[in-house]
């Protein structure tokens, strides 16, 4: 039987986990669901096909508002975090909001959620398909059935998915979450654990060609020395090739990378599509609030394309519940 809670937040990614980690700090029973393998969203560490383990989304955490910078601060004397301040094989890299060199989970981005989700009570490998009121709660459903059972109900993925579960209960700001865009992203992983990394450079920004970034893995603290490379496509390139295999896109991002490096990769490479990868328009507002009806949405997609800006909505959902039930 399914036991009911204060609130559940469908999301595991950096503006759920921020907003569970507030509320049960401020004593509120929360169960968080994801339907993937852990907690992270596109915060996250894959392991290649060697066993090599690769950042494949978020390559730093972009920082944006006060209360994140502090978070980040507490990331850091917990030692989840470091700097990681790579030399660029051109000049054209730039680097966000003056910061000297770029914080980063060690020893992978994984380590992040992995801190936020200390304590916390969070199903994960559980799809949420739909959601219903029923007298005074919101049932959350999977392919099995209930998954969880709540008074209140934080929804923190991406704004087209959302817009997919709310849409048969229309929420007032439905309208609101329709402003917001997203630009996909083909990410290449390539990964040798044989060999050590040849490293022409660190990290690259080209500025032709399918490839917008380049980072060399084995620059960042506390990674082994062994070949790994993340390098993604353009927005342009990656919408032109959305629907391609991901095989066919690993070996053609592959030949960029190889002719970019001056050749001698080896390992297999491999593609992962992230249809959801960068906001390209953001709502404007921290976070949509339907008071009457207990339901808050939150993600990066309120605020802009950083983790920062996701931390600071999933802080500003929680507040806005905790204020309307104070
Ligand atoms: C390739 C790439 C590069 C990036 N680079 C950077 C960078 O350098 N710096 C930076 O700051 N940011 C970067 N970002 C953006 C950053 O990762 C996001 O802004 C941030 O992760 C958004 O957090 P979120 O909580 O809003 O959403 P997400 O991280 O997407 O988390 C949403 C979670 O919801 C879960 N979910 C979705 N639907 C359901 C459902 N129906 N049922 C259950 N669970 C569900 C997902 O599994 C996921 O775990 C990058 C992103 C990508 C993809």
């Amino acid at each position: 039987m399914t036991v009911h809670r204060d609130i559940a937040v469908i999301g595991a990614g950096p503006s759920g986990l921020s907003a569970a980690r507030t509320l049960a700090a401020a004593g509120r029973d929360v169960v968080v669901i994801d339907k993937g393998r852990g907690p992270g969203g596109r915060l996250s560490t894959r392991r290649g096909p060697e066993g090599v383990r690769l950042d494949h989304g978020c390559q730093f955490i972009t920082l944006k508002q006060a209360q994140s910078t502090a978070l980040v601060q507490d990331l850091m004397d917990s030692g989840v975090i470091a700097r990681w301040d790579p030399q660029s094989g051109k000049d054209s890299v730039k680097k966000p909001f003056a910061e000297p060199d770029w914080p980063i989970g060690v020893p992978t981005m994984s380590a992040v959620p992995k801190w936020f989700a200390k304590g916390l009570d969070i199903q994960c490998g559980a799809r949420i398909e739909s959601i219903r009121a029923d007298g005074g709660a919101w049932q959350l459903l999977g392919s099995d059935g209930i998954v969880a059972s709540a008074t209140q109900l934080v929804v923190a993925i991406p704004s087209p998915q959302a817009i997919d579960l709310l849409a048969p209960i229309q929420p007032d700001f439905l309208d609101d979450m329709h402003k917001a865009t997203y630009d996909p992203n083909w990410t290449l992983l390539v990964s040798d654990a044989a060999h050590e990394n040849p490293a022409p450079f660190e990290v690259m920004t080209p500025d032709s060609g399918p490839l917008g970034w380049i980072a060399n893995q084995a620059s960042k603290p506390q990674r082994p020395s062994q070949s790994a490379w993340i390098a993604q496509a353009t927005s342009e390139w990656t919408r032109e090739h959305l629907e391609r295999p991901a095989e066919e896109v690993a070996t053609l991002l592959f030949q960029s990378l190889q002719e970019l490096v001056g050749g001698g990769l080896v390992g297999t490479p491999t593609a992962h599509r992230w249809r959801y990868a960068l906001v390209s328009q953001a709502v404007g507002q921290p976070c949509l609030v339907d008071s009457a009806r207990k339901l808050v949405a939150c993600g990066d997609w309120c605020l802009g394309p950083t983790v920062g800006h996701a931390i600071d909505s999933g802080l500003a959902a929680a507040e806005a519940i905790l204020k309307t039930d104070s």
